[in-house]
């Protein structure tokens, strides 16, 4: 079937790489996907993780946390003793909200970094921020509506928010981030197009993929506009926690608890496997949110919520965040230093001051994604910059993360990862 003989037959778009992929084997079945199913990429960093498993290979595509210093022979017999004492608790489907200690303990986290009148009350735990995302494009976005975010911004929002056929719209960064002036300027521009701008998803901590933290003045600057505006910001701050020195910044929800929406995880203070976070919601959207998440999940896991309370209860939590910090400040100037030492002229690079990625600028004009299959064949792999960033196009960037290897593997993967830079450089 031709591409065009497929857009007749299913009356869907055909410019995604799904349709063309379906045309090429196709079942009546196809027929039967929503216009939406077409707008479900999959996500560049799943395939290069699938890659990333090889014998020998130096990832530096992944941000996975480090786990190893956890205490995971106690919480072994703390999962034990949970079952024992409140199994039927812990197996049973919960409420949909979340445990009311677990949402009084995200509290002390996010008092933590200085979000000091967030009520249990207003909390939604969820299954990681991952499928709060989801569900805030569902419940605010009409297909065509906008959500604004920052270039580059989250694969994972990404893909959430296009699979509800949301027009997601860019604002450009420097190295202070989202710049308030171009926010202004890109909403006049979206509002004389006609277009409706619901939402600023914006990750003001240690932006995934760059590395660039929000200025504590632009946090203000970016909610005032916003505010001006009618977008209610959702603020994803997974990683506000891991900044290497100094204390945290105020999140955008300190002080601002009718205009942002903050989305806070358990993955990189604790760990990803319990698929944990929560969504500090303002109170008068917190009814049609909360419904929204109960209708996906019923309830989040009573088991790892319960692991979990235990575990910042009965644990130096904040202890693990200290070391966790250190380790990842290591890894980083591991990273620079070989990224100093190895990087041809013309490539530059972010110098994160928490969190786990380094972002990496080639010369205009260079296409990172080749490359990775280069970069595969010298046995190790990064995220090319096209994935950060929404719809098709090439990008002359790439993302490193120093989060899940050792010192002397991030020396090893620079080094292999050079000439092929060196390379494209020169070419
Ligand atoms: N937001 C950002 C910015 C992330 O980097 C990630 C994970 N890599 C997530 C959300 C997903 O977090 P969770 O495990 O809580 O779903």
């Amino acid at each position: 079937m031709t591409r065009e003989e497929f857009s007749d037959a299913v009356e869907l778009p055909v410019d995604t790489m799904a349709a063309l992929e379906r045309a090429a084997g196709s079942h009546r079945h196809e027929v039967l996907f929503s216009n939406r199913a077409f707008h479900i990429k999959q996500s560049a960093v799943r395939d290069v993780f699938d890659i990333s498993v090889q014998p020998g290979l130096i990832s530096l595509a992944g941000g996975s946390p480090y786990l190893r210093s956890l205490p995971l022979e106690e919480l072994g017999r703390t999962a034990q003793r949970i079952l024992a004492e409140h199994g039927l608790e812990a197996l049973q489907y919960g409420g949909g909200q979340g445990m009311d200690e677990l949402r009084r303990q995200a509290c002390e986290v996010m008092a933590a970094e200085g979000i000091l009148d967030a009520d249990p009350a207003d909390i939604v735990i969820t299954t990681g921020s991952q499928s709060a995302q989801d569900v805030a494009a569902k419940v605010f976005c009409n297909p065509g509506d906008v959500i604004l975010c920052e270039d580059p911004t989250y694969v994972g929002a990404l893909n959430a928010f296009e699979a509800y056929e949301v027009d997601v719209r860019t604002v450009p960064m420097d190295g202070d981030g989202l710049i308030p002036e171009a926010l202004e300027e890109r909403i006049r521009q979206l509002r004389a197009e006609g277009k409706t701008i619901k939402l600023l998803y914006t990750i003001p901590s240690f932006n995934n993929p760059s590395g660039v933290t929000l200025t504590a003045d632009r946090r203000r600057a970016v909610v005032e506009i916003c505010r001006r505006n009618n977008i209610l910001v959702l603020e994803d701050n997974p990683y506000g926690l891991l900044r290497f020195d100094g204390e945290p910044l105020a999140p955008m929800r300190a002080g601002n608890p009718q205009d942002v929406l903050y989305l806070g995880s358990f993955s990189k203070i604790f760990a990803p496997g319990v698929r944990l976070g929560w969504a500090l919601i303002p109170r008068h959207l917190y009814r049609r949110f909360y419904l929204a998440c109960e209708a996906v999940v019923l309830c989040p896991s009573p088991l790892t919520q319960m692991l979990v309370s235990a575990y910042l209860r009965d644990y130096d939590w904040m202890g693990h965040v200290r070391s966790s910090r250190t380790l990842y400040a290591g890894r980083c100037s591991a990273m620079l230093a070989a990224l100093a030492d190895q990087m041809p002229e013309g490539v530059t690079w972010t110098r994160p001051e928490g969190g786990f990625f380094i972002w990496v600028t080639l010369p205009e004009g260079v296409d990172t994604y080749p490359l990775l299959y280069k970069a595969i064949e010298a046995g190790t792999v990064f995220i090319p910059g096209a994935a950060f960033r929404p719809g098709e196009g090439s990008s002359n960037k790439l993302r490193l993360a120093f989060s899940a290897v050792s010192a002397e593997d991030i020396a090893e993967g620079v080094r292999r990862l050079a000439p092929i830079l060196r390379a494209a450089v020169d070419a």
